[in-house]
């Protein structure tokens, strides 16, 4: 399986995406980690990504695109995967379609996950209590969440277009939306 998680900050997607995928066997790609990871190591890709992250704002597309690429390419996703946080913006579903067109392959579905703004900020204040995340901020929070708005908003709309897009109420128990995503998928595969 081939899925795409989208969804605002704060709506849970890291942890539905990583169990999903768990369960399905695929590759977790996650551009927020590899990201993360690389700012730990203070890579060269770190360095470029980290005051983006730290504002709020999203990466700049030549980057992410380039890291995204790279990652697909690597065997392990071919046997399927997860993206998790990407595509975020119009040029990286272009992005994103030439590399699916490269590897012969195509999406099988998008899962978006839908939970009201002031319950996300709400979340998110409690995740900054523990995370450490230097984009837990109140002001950062706002911001990644109009960011969200203006940029990623647009893309459910292709998606529903092509007949991909799998939308799932994100409120409540982890189970119970676990539950939710799987009862969707397998009526997806019938
Ligand atoms: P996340 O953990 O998915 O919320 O991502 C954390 C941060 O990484 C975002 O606020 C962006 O700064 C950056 N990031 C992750 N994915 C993308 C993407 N697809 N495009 C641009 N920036 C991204």
């Amino acid at each position: 399986m081939r899925l795409l998680f989208m969804g605002p900050p704060g709506a849970g997607k890291g942890t539905q995406a990583v169990r999903l995928s768990e369960k399905l066997g695929v590759a977790h790609v996650s551009t927020g980690d590899i990201f993360r990871a690389n700012v730990s190591e203070q890579s060269e890709l770190g360095q470029a990504a980290q005051r983006y992250m730290d504002a709020g704002e999203y990466v700049p597309d030549e980057v992410t695109n380039a890291m995204v690429r790279d990652r697909l390419g690597q065997g392990g996703a071919q046997v399927g995967f997860i993206l998790d946080g990407y595509p975020r913006t119009l040029d990286q579903v272009d992005t994103l379609d030439s590399i699916l067109t490269d590897l012969g392959t195509a999406l099988d579905g998008v899962i978006s996950l839908k939970v009201e703004s002031e319950e996300l900020i709400q979340r998110l204040f409690k995740r900054a209590e523990t995370s450490g995340r230097a984009d837990d901020s109140e002001q950062v929070i706002r911001h990644r969440q109009d960011v969200y708005t203006a940029e990623t908003v647009p893309l459910l709309d292709v998606y529903r277009d092509r007949g991909l897009l799998i939308e799932i109420d994100g409120l409540g128990e982890v189970d119970e939306i676990a539950e939710r995503i799987s009862a969707a998928l397998a009526k997806v595969k019938a």
